[in-house]
């Protein structure tokens, strides 16, 4: 497909690495009910094939966030466009998310779901970029740890494209210039 400059991790790479997730979920949460809350839309794959993995009873909800542009991006203000519909209160909650990179959105969204008395909350992330953080936060659970490139695939979009992509790849500059 046009615009892609190298495959990343390849398609077989990631499931592997879900299967351990889950299983490792699986132990973790052993007797438990789990609330997985996919962030939408580029976590939707993750969490798709995460939860084919989980051996334990989950349910799942999504969330949906857009930040109000780039001044407030840098203060972490997103805007909810889509709640969950579920209430989580002492419940065991998960947030799946695609990518960590500035954590901003991440830190957010534990927080704001922190407010609604959950037993606990975890976060997984299928991918981590730890070069590009502006806030601290607590990866529970990931998949890889990528270099600072932009990229694509595995439910990520450019320009909300190319998310079908089996392969996480690295987006051709040519495609943004
Ligand atoms: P954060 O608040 O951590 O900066 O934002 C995370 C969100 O930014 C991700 O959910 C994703 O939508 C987007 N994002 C960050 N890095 C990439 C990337 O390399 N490729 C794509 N397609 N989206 C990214």
């Amino acid at each position: 497909m046009n615009g892609i400059k190298q495959i990343l991790i390849s398609k077989e790479e990631l499931g592997k690495k879900v299967k351990e997730l889950g299983n490792k979920i699986s132990n973790d949460y052993e007797g438990k009910d789990l609330i997985l809350v996919g962030v939408l839309k580029g976590g939707f794959v993750f969490l798709a094939d995460l939860i084919r993995e989980l051996k334990i009873p989950v349910e799942i909800d999504f969330i949906s966030v857009s930040s109000y542009g780039s001044s407030s991006k840098s203060s972490g203000v997103v805007r909810i466009i889509k709640d969950i519909d579920i209430s989580i209160t002492n419940k065991h909650v998960m947030i799946v998310e695609d990518i960590a990179d500035t954590g901003l959105t991440l830190k957010y969204l534990k927080e704001m779901l922190q407010t609604r008395g959950p037993a606990d909350i975890k976060i997984i992330a299928a991918l981590d970029k730890p070069s590009r953080r502006k806030v601290e936060i607590d990866l529970d659970y990931k998949g890889f740890t990528i270099p600072d490139e932009f990229v694509i695939g595995y439910g990520l979009d450019y320009a909300g494209k190319y998310r079908n992509l089996p392969d996480l790849c690295i987006l051709d500059e040519e495609v943004y210039k």
